[in-house]
């Protein structure tokens, strides 16, 4: 089943039920593993355990993961551990009895015929085991196939597949991390009835939206296991906190439940009922809204976030800490002296393994994938259309939260505008002088000389190809015509922008004009005045540009490489150091797969007072989805950019 044909069957239950609430309940029971399946995995972990405890005496077999942290949905894989601890202190007394006695053990008839006797586990590396326990399933069970070790895995691991039980799974040894993990989110599901519906939703959204949910869990797309984490960062900074922190509750720990692993302290209540509940009493949906506001808005350049603190650490304390492990790299890291973590665009550490990034596998590209779909989410859910059942049966609530771009009815004006005030305070002196000498037709100047800014912008800096609709309007001796028009347009569209029908009628015109241009270059006063009667709203003047590369992507770290450390000039301050960018990622990326084209249309709206010039970008062809990306980029970059194409152009003048 694919995401469309998913998403097609849970359609029509979702849109029937009277709430978002419902909705997300219904997620859960809908996905989560039934009671026969847990069944099934129980019995196979058993199996396993009968078959390995023959070659590795014991030793133990223990499932962790989505299988038992209450997450679990249909066919997910069963991620199971192998502790081999009591198996080496096995081994290291037979050997000690085998030398003292002199002769081979057969006392207990277990090691004499065991594949084991020829494998020293205190001095075999992991994939030498991993390959023996591949051996024993390929083997000694019934129904496994495909059994092959990933020794390069940051967790080496050896994964098979039940034919019978149609489940995948994953055989890792050195992991009791994961398994206290898996505990630590027992509990919280046990402490926060809401956790669950939350993360059976968003799991499912992660998946529509391929942010997450890749089966092999490879691969540069956050994990289940990440997202997991955000969710729970994400309750523990509601006010009030749905969510306690690890620090805190470690602290209602009792004795007994100390612990430390690899030397990370894992201590926190092995029981639900030893945590208060929490004083958040807010309803799923207002939750749900919530976790795209907050990830919408967070700041993930500078920002470590912490699970154990509930805080975002800030992400100069790693930086630094990274520096000063680069200077001793003679010296192995201790616990005391823990390395950092790796890190990326997105940085999120383990509540336990501190020094380890559970999304340090993102890259750029798939973090902005995350943001963006955050942000989509959050305007998504601002609307009657989130909230409330649709009573003419159109889809609501969940069902566009889950629709794949792709597949969602296009959006209506896919109108995304930048406006660039007049300030004349901010203005180069001799552009103020310029403009003040032009008098009434200051503001036409002002905005042809924004116009030609954000051109130069577009050609000069972001290599642009790009193409006026007529060269005509941006040239300097139409100023008066373009004011011309530009004034109707202002006295007859009662709003500030036109409808895309309406635009369609002024391409038409527009086109028409542009083929009589020629013998209307030197037309009479009357001629100009019956062609603006008869073009009631003439076409904007406007460019198309075309990307193929993503110039906008990754500027930052281009921008350090080319200046090393020399020069602190900020983003947009130096035109050539931005030429030189985009050229950089020009030469070095690889190319978009389809052209991104787009319109540029600037207009003048506003009264003298606040004159303002506005561009409105709209996608022509954005096959590959990229559109909103470059627009978020160009929402900063470009103000600033015309801003120093200004003062340039008033130095030298
Ligand atoms: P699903 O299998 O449904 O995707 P899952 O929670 O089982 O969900 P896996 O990728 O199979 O996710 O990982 C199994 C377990 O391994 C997790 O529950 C977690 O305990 C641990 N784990 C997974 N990824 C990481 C990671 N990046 N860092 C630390 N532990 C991890
Ligand atoms: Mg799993």
């Amino acid at each position: 089943e694919n995401l469309q044909q998913s998403l097609d069957r849970l359609k029509p239950q979702l849109c029937q039920l009277a709430s978002v609430d419902a909705q997300m309940q219904y997620v859960v029971e809908r996905f989560q593993l039934g009671d026969n399946e847990k069944n099934a995995r129980e019995l196979l972990v058993q199996l396993l355990q009968e078959v390995l405890v023959e070659f590795f005496p014991d030793s133990q077999i223990l499932p962790f993961g989505s299988s038992i942290n209450t997450f679990g949905v249909h066919s997910c894989d069963i991620d199971l551990f192998l502790d081999l601890e009591n198996t080496k202190v096995f081994q290291a007394r037979a050997k000690s009895t085998t030398e003292q006695a002199g002769e081979a053990m057969s006392d207990d008839g277990r090691s004499e015929d065991s594949i084991l006797s020829d494998i020293d586990l205190s001095s075999s590396s992991t994939n030498e085991v991993l390959e023996l326990v591949a051996t024993i399933l390929r083997r000694c069970v019934p129904s496994v196939h495909k059994v092959h070790v990933v020794g390069s895995a940051r967790l080496p691991v050896v994964k098979f597949h039940h034919q019978e039980l149609n489940l995948q799974g994953d055989i890792t040894i050195n992991n009791r991390l994961a398994v206290k993990n898996t505990r630590f989110l027992q509990l919280c599901s046990g402490v926060e009835d809401r956790l669950r519906p939350l993360v059976f939703t968003l799991r499912y959204w992660a998946k529509q939206k391929q942010l997450a949910g890749n089966p092999s869990g490879a691969g540069p797309l956050l994990n289940n296991y990440a997202l997991t984490l955000l969710i729970i960062y994400f309750l523990q900074n509601c006010d009030p906190p749905a969510l306690l922190t690890v620090d805190q509750l470690k602290d209602m720990a009792c004795e007994e439940e100390e612990c430390v692993i690899e030397g990370w302290d894992c201590t926190f209540p092995s029981q639900p009922i030893a945590v208060p509940p929490s004083k958040n009493t807010e309803d799923l949906c207002p939750l749900l809204f919530g976790f795209f506001t907050f990830y919408a808005n967070f700041d993930f350049a500078g920002s470590v976030i912490s699970v154990r603190k509930g805080r975002a650490l800030p992400i100069t304390d790693f930086l630094s800490q990274n520096k000063a492990e680069e200077a001793m790299h003679e010296e192995k890291p201790t616990k005391t002296q823990p390395h950092g973590p790796k890190l990326g665009p997105l940085n999120l550490l383990d509540p336990f393994e501190l020094s380890h990034n559970v999304a340090g596998n993102m890259t750029e590209r798939s973090h902005r994938s995350f943001r963006r779909e955050c942000q989509d989410a959050d305007k998504y859910c601002r609307s009657l259309q989130y909230q409330r059942k649709s009573i003419k049966g159109k889809s609501w609530g969940l069902v566009r939260l889950f629709t794949p771009h792709g597949d969602a009815p296009p959006a209506k004006t896919e109108q995304l505008t930048i406006s660039i005030p007049f300030k004349l305070a901010s203005l180069p002196e001799t552009l103020r002088n310029e403009l003040h000498m032009a008098g009434d037709g200051f503001r036409l100047l002002w905005f042809q000389k924004i116009c030609s800014a954000v051109e130069g912008v577009f050609k000069n800096v972001l290599r642009c190809d790009i193409t006026p609709s007529t060269d005509a309007v941006f040239g300097q001796d139409s100023v008066v015509d373009a004011a011309g028009e530009m004034e109707m347009t202002l006295n007859t569209s009662t709003n500030d922008s036109f409808d895309s029908s309406e635009s369609q009628d002024t391409a038409v015109v527009g086109a028409k004009r542009r083929l009589s241009s020629g013998s209307e270059a030197s037309a009479s006063p009357q001629g100009k005045k019956a062609r603006m009667t008869k073009m009631r709203k003439p076409e904007l003047p406007h460019w198309i540009c075309a990307h193929k590369h993503m110039v906008w992507a990754g500027r930052r770290r281009v921008r350090r490489e080319l200046i090393k450390d020399t020069d602190c000039r900020p983003e947009g301050s130096c035109m050539e150091l931005e030429a030189q960018v985009t050229d950089h990622i020009i030469e070095k990326e690889p190319e978009l797969k389809e052209t991104l084209e787009f319109k540029v249309q600037p207009q003048m709206v506003g009264e003298t007072e606040s004159t303002k010039t506005v561009l409105t970008l709209e996608p022509t062809s954005d096959k590959t989805g990229v559109f909103h990306d470059l627009f978020h980029f160009l929402e900063i970059f470009l103000p600033k950019m015309v801003e120093t194409l200004l003062e340039k152009e008033a130095a030298r003048a």
